[in-house]
């Protein structure tokens, strides 16, 4: 590098929905969207690309003394399938009104829950399925429940039945156990540290508190069908701050079916 260009490099592809894992020399300051990125003391810190992420996006890094340096990168544009979900209970797609300031309240906490900046590096880990099943729903898609647009889906979805565990895809700290929201049922929210976390939903069981931490593997839940589904599955979602990000970049292919 020549001297006044500071190192910065990444690990993994800009494509939306991706969670990159960046390299800065110890002490450099890296914003990205707005938001001063939290840097680890040997210069490692994550950032997460959303769905709609634009083409280009810039990090900008400062390294103390020097003017701030702007960093561009192109971002693979995804096509997002259509997916069309009939028969989810009528109460959940139009909700009636007696019901708004409860779903408020409930994604203010899972709003809250994934503002967490927390100096956990668990991001660092290599990431494994919560669980092995047929994968039926894919991040990204644009949604129809009973032929009505809704907002697109951002996990991806594992049809096993109600009861099956989901363990901890890597380690992490209980920010949100909560047993029945509206939408999403039993709803449990793991902070991979840096902001990087995920979303368990219609869960039938949680099997882990707030406040506690967990290994990758852990028994965390049970699959259910609480909220807004057709039948029981796990909907793992992910974000890095509002950043919705696709968990299954993060994973390898779907092990075949453990019995
Ligand atoms: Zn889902």
């Amino acid at each position: 590098m020549a001297s006044g260009v500071e190192a910065l490099e990444f690990q993994g592809e800009w494509q939306q929905g991706a969670v990159l894992r960046g390299q800065v020399e110890p002490g450099t300051k890296v914003s990205f969207l707005g938001r001063q990125v939290r840097v680890a003391e040997d210069g490692v810190f994550v950032i997460g690309l959303g769905r709609d992420a634009a083409k280009q996006v810039t990090v900008i890094t400062e390294v103390k003394g020097q003017e701030p340096q702007e960093h561009q990168f192109s971002v693979k544009q995804r096509e997002y399938r259509i997916q069309r979900v009939e028969g989810v209970p009528a109460k959940t797609v139009n909700p009636p009104a007696d019901q708004l300031a409860r779903i408020r309240k409930e994604s203010a906490l899972a709003r809250k829950a994934r503002k967490v900046d927390s100096t956990r590096q668990d991001f660092r880990e290599q990431f494994e399925w919560p669980l092995t099943g047929p994968i039926t729903g894919v991040y990204g898609s644009q949604r129809y429940y009973n032929g009505e647009p809704r907002r697109p889906h951002f996990g991806v979805d594992v049809a096993r039945p109600t009861g099956t565990v989901v363990v901890a895809p890597a380690s992490g700290k209980v920010l949100l156990a909560y047993d029945d929201m509206f939408f999403s049922g039993g709803t449990l929210i793991v902070d991979h540290g840096h902001g990087l976390s995920s979303s368990f939903i219609h869960l039938s069981k949680i099997l882990v508190e707030e406040g506690q931490e967990v290994k990758l593997g852990d028994p965390i839940a049970e699959v259910g069908a609480t909220g807004r589904v057709t039948g029981p599955h796990l909907d793992w979602r992910m974000n890095w701050f509002n950043q919705r990000v696709d968990p299954q970049l993060l994973v390898g292919p779907m092990p075949k079916l453990a019995e």
